[in-house]
């Protein structure tokens, strides 16, 4: 049974009601979680209000700097306890786990070198005045993530807000909090004080609504589906807060005909099998010159029957999906395409050992898949690449403009000029020429246009995100 922390204190939820941690590679409950309230979202919300008039916003940047690196390195130094908590929460492979904990070590260590060094300037006025803007923290924030990369999500959403001095509350998915509770644990161990950081874990309807409608909080961090995206702004839109919302995705794979081929196919199938197709930058399009079109999608389609999928010990290339629903969700996709009649070019394998109980999905490779199907426009968050073939640039980047997401795009030609045409042409957040970085890139600015929601993550840029300023005007005769 683990607890909660709001300020320095480790709590069961108000009325001590709880949540089953469940496995996802077996369908067994292993632990549980407090099922917290409102009650405690404010509680938790002035504990964080607290912290900024306590000994956290009495720090100097270059202080809270050396704790988020002493917070780094407690990561690094339990890197193999963190993984295994969520691999076992999560179902993804060790492997994969272990990645994700040095990104979460990451995200402090770049972000505790931001802490002080976004700082504010002074500006010519009249004469007579001087002027200068100050760099603020916005106050409290809210941080609400979802269960596919829960160790890097509580990185990426709390390292920036805590380098510029915030106070902030962390809900994580009620699937997958375990590794966010172990590691509020290590940072109070590395210094972090009391209220910096307050988790409240629960469900979203009641933990998450309550949090993102308090109006005790300056700011929400959302990353999740654009169902919730849309309830998220909302809340932000009564109490007159800014919120950076990270939805979902559709991103395509544009491979021209001159693509070195050796190289892309690999990258490509890693873009949508890894982390099961969980993810919101998942390559999940794969547009391809008619000209090339049966020969690319062939090689594809071998590497793609050789993906494995199985528990996190036997650390294959991705493990299950994440719960029952998100399971039938996937399973429903694929059926709808059979039924469909869209050709099915390649399935990866599950491992005969793989638990029956476990939410395992056959990687799924289709093609041609026609342009309107849901398939080739609907985020599927399942191991399921959808082919598709494309006659010329314009009609590539009419392709791949052609659902609601512009989250990340990736082109693949050896033609320098049509590399940087077709970049700057797709709606993205993020194009990458000649490769693909789903996850990671903690140096790198993120986020979505169109319906992948608004605001940037990651980079030098979150922290603008999670600061404000302050003109003072001085007038000195
Ligand atoms: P979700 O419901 O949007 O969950 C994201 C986070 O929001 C979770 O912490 C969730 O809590 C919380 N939440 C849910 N309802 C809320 C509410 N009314 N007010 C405030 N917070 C709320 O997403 P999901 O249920 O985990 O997954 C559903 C679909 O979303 C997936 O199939 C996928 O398509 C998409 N998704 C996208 C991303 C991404 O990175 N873009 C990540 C995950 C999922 P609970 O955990 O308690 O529900
Ligand atoms: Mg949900």
């Amino acid at each position: 049974m683990k607890n909660m922390l709001i300020g320095d204190q480790w709590v069961s939820a108000s009325d001590g009601r709880t949540l089953s941690v469940v496995s996802p590679s077996d369908g067994r409950a292993f632990d549980e979680i407090p099922r917290g309230t409102a009650q405690d979202v404010d509680r938790a919300v002035q504990a964080a209000r607290t912290s900024l008039t306590g000994a956290w916003g009495q720090l100097n940047a270059s202080e809270r700097g050396r704790i988020m690196m002493r917070i780094a390195q407690k990561v690094l130094d339990h890197e193999e306890e963190l993984a295994q908590i969520e691999a076992k929460d999560t179902g993804k492979p060790m492997t994969t786990a272990r990645n994700d904990i040095k990104v979460l070590a990451r995200y402090f260590e770049f972000y505790a070198g931001g802490a002080d060094k976004l700082h504010g300037e002074t500006i010519p006025f009249l004469n007579g005045h001087q002027v200068s803007l100050l760099r603020e923290p916005l106050g409290v924030t809210a941080h609400i993530i979802p269960w596919n990369y829960p160790a890097q999500m509580l990185g990426r959403t709390l390292a920036p807000a805590l380098a510029m001095g915030n106070g902030t509350v962390l809900k994580p998915a009620e699937d997958t909090s375990l590794s966010a509770i172990r590691f509020a644990e290590l940072a109070l161990e590395a210094g972090l004080p009391a209220g910096a950081l307050n988790i409240v874990t629960g469900l979203g309807e009641e933990v998450g609504a309550a949090l993102s409608g308090h109006p005790g909080i300056d700011f929400i961090s959302f990353t999740g589906s654009n169902e919730v995206g849309t309830l998220i702004q909302q809340a932000a839109a009564k109490n007159a807060v800014k919120c950076v919302l990270e939805l979902g995705g559709k991103s395509p794979q544009i491979v021209f005909d001159d693509v070195d081929v050796e190289r892309a196919v690999p990258i490509i199938v890693r873009a949508i099998v890894q982390n099961a197709g969980q993810t919101c930058t998942a390559g999940s399009r794969l547009l391809v010159q008619r000209s090339i079109y049966d020969s690319f999608v062939a090689k594809v389609a071998e590497a793609f029957a050789k993906v494995r999928v199985g528990t996190p010990e036997m650390d294959l290339d991705c493990g299950p999906v994440m719960n029952p629903a998100q399971h039938q969700r996937v399973q429903r996709y694929i059926d709808q395409a059979r039924e469909q009649g869209i050709p099915v070019l390649a399935e990866g394998q599950i491992a005969a050992d793989a638990p029956a109980t476990g939410h395992f999905v056959k990687p799924t490779l289709f093609g041609p898949v026609p342009r309107t199907a849901a398939l080739a426009c609907e985020e599927v968050f399942g191991p399921v690449l959808a082919a598709m073939p494309f006659e010329d640039e314009a009609d590539a980047i009419a392709l791949a403009n052609g659902t609601e997401y512009g989250l990340l795009a990736a082109v693949w030609t050896e033609n320098a000029g049509r590399l940087h045409r077709v970049a700057k042409s797709v709606k993205a957040g993020q194009v990458f020429m000649n490769c693909y970085g789903a996850g990671g890139g903690v140096e790198l600015p993120f986020g979505g246009t169109k319906r992948s929601g608004h605001g940037r993550e990651k980079g030098f840029l979150a922290l603008e995100e999670v600061s404000t300023t302050k003109t003072l005007v001085h007038y000195h005769g």
